[in-house]
């Protein structure tokens, strides 16, 4: 019996990418005006928050909107606590500092990251050692670290020290691509057996569940970001989540100048950092916090709109969440059929820009970036081809078919 073989109905590449223009054009309802990549909801309560902050003259780090912005934030994860700061960058080097990152040690993580990840790391006085991804998931890849620990650790009395730089490798720092959560229980796993501290860069991944766990709850201590294309923002911001007590009250200490209170004296007793957030931007935080389920409920609605309105379209893949997860669906994300020098997911980007849909690249990874160029690492075949393939399209809450702001 002879069977037909199914021919590939991959259209050729300038067709592609004027396929996927029209199918994204059309499942927004073919706006005519540019719709922007991830424009922040601002519900009615921000306006009042803000204006009392302004009526009241505590615009800066001191009132009472950056505990009741923390306490929400706690309430929010399932975390015990919240300590609010100045942007997510600073937030993860505090938290990596917390989980004893020292001058000279090793910091594991993704290559394909914001670079902020690896900054956050340097700035501790790390070293970042960088791991491939996973193409499900777009994190760290459990069996390419697996791989990755077995070649280079051998364990010592301080843990595992990289056999061929002679560093300790302190600490496993995940990232949660566009609020997909990467495999926790798989990478904790390993950081047990090798005795490194796993810490989240949860900066993306806030409403997004792993295992019916808030992401960022399953490392020492995480820091999320309320930058303005983030799925809330509070113009700049972030903030470091941990349940240990302890953590948050150095992390709140070292991050507001190591002032000792006291009604009148100025005392500090260490070298510290004004990484406050302040009033103004936590007023801002409040609101947002208070419609977060409201605006996951939207992207995870437009992530099925998209799916239902681009899946027609042969040869792309849309990122979905993992079986086990809830994700926020910060941004979605088209994977482009391999083209080895980025033309066709160039070509789609030209198209989808050029009609007023922003969309973007995913971030060149770290390792092919002048500063990070010699950091230590494995194989990144999986980052080099997820960085040709990738499109981000608009992903903003008002997008999703039923949407109703509030
Ligand atoms: C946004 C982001 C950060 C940093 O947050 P900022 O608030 O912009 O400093 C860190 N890591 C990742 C993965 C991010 O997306």
């Amino acid at each position: 019996m002879t069977s037909e073989k199914q021919p590939e109905l991959t259209p050729p590449t300038t067709d592609l990418a004027c396929a996927i223009r029209e199918h994204v054009s059309a499942a927004l309802g073919n706006p005519a005006a540019p719709v922007l990549l991830h424009r922040p909801f601002f519900p009615a309560q921000a306006w009042d928050y803000v204006k009392e902050c302004l009526d009241s003259g505590w615009v800066s780090s001191a009132g009472n909107y950056v505990a009741r912005f923390e306490d929400m934030l706690a309430n929010a994860t399932g975390c015990r606590r919240a300590v609010a700061m100045i942007n997510g960058t600073t937030a993860l080097e505090v938290s990596l500092l917390l989980a004893g990152v020292k001058r000279g040690d090793e910091v594991l993580c993704p290559s394909l990251s914001f670079v902020a990840t690896a900054n956050a790391i340097s700035h501790c006085g790390g070293a970042p050692h960088f791991v491939d991804v996973c193409s499900k998931r777009l994190s760290i890849s459990v069996d390419a670290l697996a791989d990755r620990l077995k070649e280079v650790a051998a364990m010592t009395r301080d843990g595992a020290v990289n056999r061929h730089t002679g560093r300790r490798i302190a600490v496993l720092c995940v990232m949660h691509c566009f609020g997909h959560p990467a495999d926790l229980d798989a990478l904790l796993g390993i950081c047990e057996k090798y005795r490194i501290t796993l810490v989240e860069d949860a900066a993306e991944s806030l409403g997004s569940f792993y295992r019916g766990r808030h992401t960022g709850r399953t490392g020492l201590i995480s820091a999320v970001s309320f930058n303005g294309n983030k799925i809330l923002t509070t113009g700049g911001g972030g903030a470091i989540l941990t349940d240990d007590d302890a953590l948050a009250d150095r992390a709140k200490h070292l991050t507001s100048t190591a002032k000792i209170p006291h009604l009148y004296e100025f005392r500090h007793d260490e070298v510290a950092w004004n990484y406050r957030l302040p009033n103004l931007n936590a007023a801002l935080g409040v609101a947002q916090l208070e419609v977060l389920d409201h605006i996951v409920r939207a992207k995870r609605s437009l992530a099925e709109h998209y799916r239902s309105h681009l899946s027609p379209i042969a040869g792309i893949e849309l990122l979905l969440e993992p079986d086990d997860c809830f994700s926020n669906y910060w941004l979605n994300t088209i994977i482009l059929p391999e083209n080895p020098d980025c033309s066709l997911r160039d070509q789609v980007l030209n198209e989808l820009n050029r009609s007023g849909l922003q969309s973007r690249p995913i971030w060149v990874p770290m390792h092919m970036l002048p500063m990070y160029a010699s950091c230590t690492r494995g194989p990144m075949e999986v980052s080099e081809s997820l960085y040709r393939r990738l499109v981000n399209i608009p992903s903003s809450p008002e997008l999703s078919p039923d949407w109703v702001g509030c």
